[in-house]
């Protein structure tokens, strides 16, 4: 009963979560994290042990509270005092872009954008069916449809040398499959984020050692969230 009552509670906490990221969602992108400040760690979107199996609260519980928060800290450490401590998230990464002497920023804020879009690229195990205006895109832009999409994505996914990230993307009125190391997003050129997945070491190895690969199946599989994908895509 108690562990009813705390699952029904988690829920509720997490649909109202979904519902906020929706709805934000809907001023276009990426209002998940234009306005948010670097100083407000945004909250994750379910309950720390809403994606398991696949992913477990042990790893939500470091990935979100020492990795994710850590480069939220450094950036507060780091901006505190200048102007950038006045920016949102993304025009402090956009403005921190390619320059030398700011190095650290980028890499601390462009993490905490990184990381909040990955969150929120995932959703619990859902028997939903992909948005329309997505499942169109997806055909109409990877040969072999959602197949074709599965495999560039998990190649990118695998193909990443070290640390960074697999994304879809969208460009030019098509979706296409990047990846980007480190810190590296596409928020700094002209393609649209619409799903990223973290290859980082941190992102899998408690649950999955070193097969990355079956990490990214898993989630790939199980966890992505397509709604928030078909909010980010460009409105027409
Ligand atoms: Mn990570």
């Amino acid at each position: 009963m108690i562990d009813h009552m705390s699952d029904r509670r988690s829920f509720v906490k997490t649909a109202a979560l979904a519902a906020a990221v929706l709805a934000a969602n809907d001023a276009g992108f990426p209002a998940i994290a234009k306005g948010a400040s670097p100083m407000i760690l945004p909250p994750l979107p379910w309950a720390d042990n809403a994606l398991e199996p696949v992913i477990s609260k042990t790893t939500i519980g470091f990935h979100y509270g020492k990795h994710h928060k850590t480069y939220f800290d450094n950036l507060g450490g780091l901006v505190a005092g200048k102007p950038e401590a006045d920016l949102d998230l993304v025009a402090i990464v956009k403005g921190a872009a390619g320059k030398a002497d700011k190095t650290a920023i980028f890499n601390n804020a462009a993490q905490v954008w990184n990381h909040t879009f990955y969150w929120n690229s995932l959703r619990p195990k859902s028997d939903a069916k992909m948005p329309k205006e997505i499942a169109d895109k997806i055909d109409a832009s990877f040969e072999g449809g959602y197949e074709g999409f599965k495999k560039e994505f998990s190649g990118a996914a695998m193909g990443q040398f070290g640390s960074g990230w697999a994304w879809l993307v969208a460009e030019g009125g098509k979706l296409k499959v990047v990846k980007t190391p480190n810190a590296e997003s596409p928020l700094t050129t002209s393609a649209t984020p619409l799903l990223t997945l973290d290859v980082w070491e941190h992102a899998y190895y408690l649950d999955y050692q070193n097969r990355r690969k079956d990490y990214a199946a898993a989630v790939i599989d199980n966890l992505l969230n397509w709604e928030f994908a078909a909010n980010n895509l460009p409105k027409a």
